[in-house]
């Protein structure tokens, strides 16, 4: 008996299936699933291409996450210089005052 993992074609399903026969049906929608030897291959490179797809995923998922922290630093950094530059403006406006109430 041999084990297939592969994915439905129709419904996308995850199966692993042992059998003897050249086909199977999937468990979820019924799809008649071929298992010859050439699609032996076929349902391994699906598998593994769906697993890269994963991974690329999680990539993307890695670099969203990466670009919204620099985000959230560039914005925290323009919050720092805004409040330095209100300070800077009011100590200005107080060195002014200053200098004409004399
Ligand atoms: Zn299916």
């Amino acid at each position: 008996m041999k084990t297939y993992e592969l994915k439905c074609t129709q419904c996308g399903a995850n199966l692993v299936i042992s059998t003897d026969k050249d086909h199977a049906f999937c468990e979820y929608c019924g799809h008649r699933l071929v298992l010859a030897a050439e699609n032996e291959y076929e349902a391994a490179v699906q598998v593994q291409a769906s697993k890269d797809a994963a991974k690329v995923k999680m990539h993307e998922i890695d670099k969203a996450t990466e670009l919204e922290q620099t985000k959230a630093h560039t914005n925290k950094w323009k919050e720092y210089n805004k409040s330095q530059l209100i300070t800077a403006g009011v100590l200005i406006i107080c060195l002014i005052m200053l200098f004409f109430c004399h």
